[in-house]
């Protein structure tokens, strides 16, 4: 099955309204020239309050489909109530977001979050018709110490205990060695290639083979404008997870441009 890609923009705690709008304008330009069809779908997740400055930009070619699409960095598992600083699925649909990232290594390492939250965010995602992208991804010593593959396997278990595999088709996993985040090493290509493999084939035991066919499994970590075609030319490599990059509309926008000349049918 051919999988379309995905280059999705992490801003993190970056760039307030004005220079969210100015990235947008720029990501939006480059894509007026192409289909939602010729590219791959693109998700930009940003502050709470840039979502606004950031919208959906959907296909004019009759296709339905969206050239630009939406993601929240985060939510809450219940749909409403007394949890302080939290944000609903529901209310990120109401601001027009079709995806939401979990799991990212820096919400398990400075906010405590489990895999039981994130399975149960994973769960809340999909039951309010949204997209998760399910972050997951070892730490220096882990890798060191041999761990890499069970830890990974432990996380993915977790984070899709319960879920229908036809929902697992249509989820997103993102792997980011935590080593790679932000440090300018990028995970060689071929071994991102082998763990996200890997990850195919738990999701295969966990969810069959269909969902394992279908879901979308991305590489993050230091993923650069020149990193990304070797990346993407890769079996089980689906996309990517872009954080410091995504930043600047220049460098975004050749990332998407280098991911079409190896992935898209331009
Ligand atoms: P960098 O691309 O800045 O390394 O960040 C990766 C990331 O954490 C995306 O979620």
């Amino acid at each position: 099955m051919s999988r379309k890609p995905i280059i999705a923009g992490n801003w993190k705690m970056n760039l307030v309204r004005s220079e969210a709008e100015k990235v947008f304008e720029g990501v939006k330009e480059f894509v007026n020239d192409y289909t939602a069809q010729q590219l791959p779908t693109i998700v930009i997740a940003p502050v709470f309050t840039s979502i606004s400055a950031v919208r959906t930009v959907k296909c004019n070619c009759g296709c339905g489909g969206n050239k630009i699409s939406i993601a929240g960095q985060n939510c809450h598992w219940e749909k409403s109530g007394a949890y302080t600083g939290e944000i609903s699925v529901e209310m990120l649909a109401d601001a027009g977001c079709d995806y939401v990232i979990i799991g990212h290594s820096e919400r398990r390492q400075y906010f405590a979050e489990t895999d039981e939250m994130i399975n149960k965010k994973a769960k809340a995602i999909l039951a309010g018709g949204l997209i998760p992208i399910i972050c997951c991804g070892e730490t220096l010593e882990q890798r060191e110490a041999g761990i890499t593959d069970k830890w990974i396997s432990g996380q993915i278990k977790a984070a899709l205990e319960g879920i229908s595999s036809e929902d697992v088709a249509k989820s997103v996993i993102a792997y980011e060695p935590i080593w790679a985040i932000g440090t300018g090493k990028t995970c060689d290509s071929d071994e991102a290639n082998r763990v996200i493999a890997m990850i195919r084939s738990v999701v295969k035991e966990v969810a069959g083979a269909e969902a394992a066919d279908a879901i979308r499994i991305l590489y993050g970590g230091s993923v650069k404008p020149s990193t990304i075609a070797e990346q993407m030319s890769k079996s089980d490599i689906d996309g990517a997870l872009v954080g410091g990059a995504s930043l600047k509309a220049e460098s975004f926008n050749e990332i998407i441009a280098n991911t079409m000349k190896v992935a898209c049918n331009v």
